[in-house]
């Protein structure tokens, strides 16, 4: 455990509510005399303390139950906001009511307002250690999440994000009758990489790969790692022909790269399969961009292939040009 007198401890901020300057300087008194806090600030109403809670962070906050005075509806609002639900709300009261009032409005301790200066220390040192550990875990729970939806090698989002992200666009895009458009990229060749310069070296053009694609899309679209040598980019409000431009710009810029790496390097470009829809659901999209770029790397690779919305799995005729649109 944690001793008490920890340092960053007596850095701790507080704000005080109490209408009357009395009591505010009161509570500012007993509060200094813990030598807990480095700031101390007495505002007049929950409304001014949540007004303050906009633009500056507080580790307590500490509230004098008035008698007769409607109270509580600035506390439900405080609650609901995930970053100040952990914040201590210490009640001070002078009355067995108010002191039991003060538990029913959800205050995390209801002290009263004669407590024994040293009581009031352990008290506030308690809560305070409680909130730094509930700050530790959110922060361990928050790097947990994010680990939990990016892939590690590309820093991109990862499977289970594009899952989301699909579901997502897809009810969105349903709601507003507007078109949204899957593109799934597929490295060319991808294993003479891995197999000419090594697992190390092919890692090193997945990233770089990554890089190029999130760098040709616009920031509502997202680009996620499907699974292996694959990307899938989600381009939310965009028709197929839009998609295709933006493919092109990701065949460019994956051509950019490829320009950057030495004579004697394996070619590296990418097949692209695009789907686009308003109304089919995701699952079926995601088949028809496959189909698609099944279609891209028979037809030769390094291409982009549409597919249409209502798509078979059939053989098609190769066709010259990059960009080949599907025949249902
Ligand atoms: P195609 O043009 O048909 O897509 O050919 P390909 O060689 O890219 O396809 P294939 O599916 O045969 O091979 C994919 C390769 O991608 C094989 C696998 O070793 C490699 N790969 C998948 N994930 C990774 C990875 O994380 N790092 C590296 N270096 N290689 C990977
Ligand atoms: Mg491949
Ligand atoms: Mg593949």
């Amino acid at each position: 455990r944690r001793r008490p007198k920890d340092k960053r401890m007596m850095n701790a901020t507080a704000l005080i509510i109490a209408s009357n300057t009395r009591t505010q300087n009161q509570l500012v008194e007993r509060l200094s005399a813990t030598a807990l806090f480095r700031d101390i600030t007495p505002l007049a109403s929950g409304a001014a303390l949540l007004r303050h809670l906009k633009t500056r962070p507080a580790d307590m906050i500490c509230w004098a139950i008035e008698e007769r005075t409607p109270q509580g509806a600035w506390i439900d609002r405080l609650q609901a906001h995930d970053q100040w639900h952990d914040v201590p709300l210490i009640a001070f009261a002078e009355s067995r009511q108010s002191l039991l009032c003060g538990f029913e409005l959800g205050a995390s301790d209801v002290i009263h307002l004669q407590i024994d200066p040293q009581e009031l220390s352990a008290r506030m040192q308690c809560h305070l250690q409680r909130l730094q550990r509930l700050r530790e875990l959110r922060r361990a729970q928050e790097q947990l999440q994010r680990m939990a939806l990016t892939d590690p090698l590309t820093g991109l989002g990862n499977r289970a994000t594009f899952d989301a992200c699909l579901k997502q666009t897809a009810a969105r895009s349903r709601r507003r009758s507007s078109p949204y458009s899957l593109l799934l990229i597929d490295l060319d060749h991808f294993k003479q990489v891995n197999d000419r310069h090594g697992h190390q070296a092919g890692d090193n053009i997945l990233r770089m790969a990554a890089a190029a694609i999130q760098n040709s899309v616009r920031g509502e679209d997202t680009c996620s790692r499907y699974g292996g040598e694959e990307f899938a980019v989600i381009l939310p409000d965009t028709s197929a022909p839009a998609a295709a431009v933006l493919a092109e710009r990701i065949h460019r810029q994956i051509a950019a790269l490829a320009q950057k790496l030495p004579s004697n390097h394996a070619p590296v470009t990418v097949s692209i399969g695009i789907a686009s829809t308003t109304q089919t659901r995701p699952h079926h999209l995601l088949e028809q961009a496959d189909r698609a770029l099944y279609r891209a790397k028979k037809n030769g690779r390094n291409r982009t292939e549409i597919a249409q919305e209502n798509e078979r799995p059939v053989a098609l005729p190769a066709r010259s040009g990059s960009l080949h649109h599907a025949c249902a």
